[in-house]
C-alpha cells in the first residue's frame, strides 16, 4: 500500500532538506509544490507565468491550479509507493483536495509531522539558503554549505539566492503562512495524523526525530 507523508511547517523550516533525506530512506518520491512551480517558470510555460507573480510578491499561487498541478504530479508512476510532500497543502482547500485524491489513489495521509521552528531562525535561514539552479538541492552558507562555493555538490550546477528569500518577502511568506497554513496544524492534530518535532536542532537531529516520529513509515525504510 502506498504512503504518503505531508511535511508541514512554515518557510524555512527545513521541510525540503528532510524531504531530500528522508525520500532516499524511505524509497518515497519528493513531491514539492515550489520546486514544480519553479520548474514551470525555467520552462516558461503558462502554469509558470501565471506563478511567478504570486511567488514573487511572496503570496500563494491560486488554489484550483496549485490543486491540479498537484494530482497530476502524484499520478506519476514514480509515487507508486508513495509521496513525501512538501510545501503542499498550504490551504485548508488544498488540504481536502488531498483526501480526495489520495482516496482515489487507494491512499490517504498517512503522518504529517509539524516541523517546528521559531520565526527569528526561518529568517536567519531563508537569508543563508542557496538553491541549486539544476533540480533544486539545498545548502545554507553557514549551516549546511557545499563544498565548494556556489556549487552543488550532487550534480555541479551553479547555486543561487531566490529572490523570493529577500528579507521583505520572507517576512510576506511568513505572515501567510501563519494566516493561511497554520490552521492546518490543528485540522491534522483532529484528525489524528500529526506529529511534532523540534526542528531547531541540526539538520540530522532532525531526521533523527522525524524517523521516530513515524515508526510504521520509517519501518519500512531502505536500510
Ligand atoms: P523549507 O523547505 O521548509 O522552506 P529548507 O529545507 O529549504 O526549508 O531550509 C531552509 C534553509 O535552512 C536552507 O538554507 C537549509 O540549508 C537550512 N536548514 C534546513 N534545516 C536546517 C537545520 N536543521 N539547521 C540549520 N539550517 C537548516
Ligand atoms: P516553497 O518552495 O515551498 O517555499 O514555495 C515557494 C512559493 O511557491 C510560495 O511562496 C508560493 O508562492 C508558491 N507555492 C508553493 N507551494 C504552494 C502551494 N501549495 N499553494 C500555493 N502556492 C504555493
Amino acid at each position: 500500500m502506498a504512503v504518503y507523508v505531508v511535511l508541514l511547517g512554515p518557510p524555512g523550516a527545513g521541510k525540503g532538506t528532510q524531504a531530500e533525506i528522508l525520500s532516499e530512506k524511505l524509497g518515497l518520491a519528493h513531491v514539492s509544490s515550489g520546486d514544480l512551480f519553479r520548474e514551470n517558470i525555467k520552462n516558461q510555460t503558462e502554469l509558470g507565468k501565471l506563478a511567478k507573480g504570486f511567488m514573487d510578491r511572496g503570496d500563494l499561487v491560486p488554489d484550483d491550479v496549485t490543486i491540479a498541478m498537484v494530482r497530476e504530479r502524484l499520478s506519476r508512476p514514480d509515487c507508486a509507493k508513495g509521496a513525501l510532500l512538501d510545501g503542499y497543502p498550504r490551504t485548508p482547500a488544498q488540504a481536502a483536495a488531498l483526501s480526495q485524491m489520495l482516496n482515489n489513489l487507494g491512499g490517504k495521509v498517512d503522518v504529517v509531522p509539524y516541523i517546528r521552528v521559531d520565526e527569528e531562525e526561518l529568517v536567519r535561514r531563508l537569508s543563508g539558503r542557496w538553491t541549486c539552479r539544476a533540480e533544486g538541492h539545498i545548502y545554507h552558507e553557514v549551516f549546511n554549505p557545499p563544498k565548494q562555493t556556489g556549487v552543488c555538490d550532487v550534480d555541479g550546477s551553479e547555486l543561487y539566492q531566490r529572490e523570493d528569500d529577500k528579507r521583505e518577502t520572507v517576512q510576506r511568506r511568513i505572515h501567510v503562512y501563519l494566516d493561511q497554513t497554520a490552521p492546518l496544524i490543528d485540522y491534522y492534530r483532529k484528525e489524528g495524523s500529526l506529529v511534532e518535532v523540534d526542528g531547531a536542532q541540526n539538520i540530522e537531529a532532525v531526521t533523527q526525530d522525524l524517523l521516530a516520529a513515524m515508526p510504521a513509515v520509517a519501518g519500512g525504510a531502505k536500510a
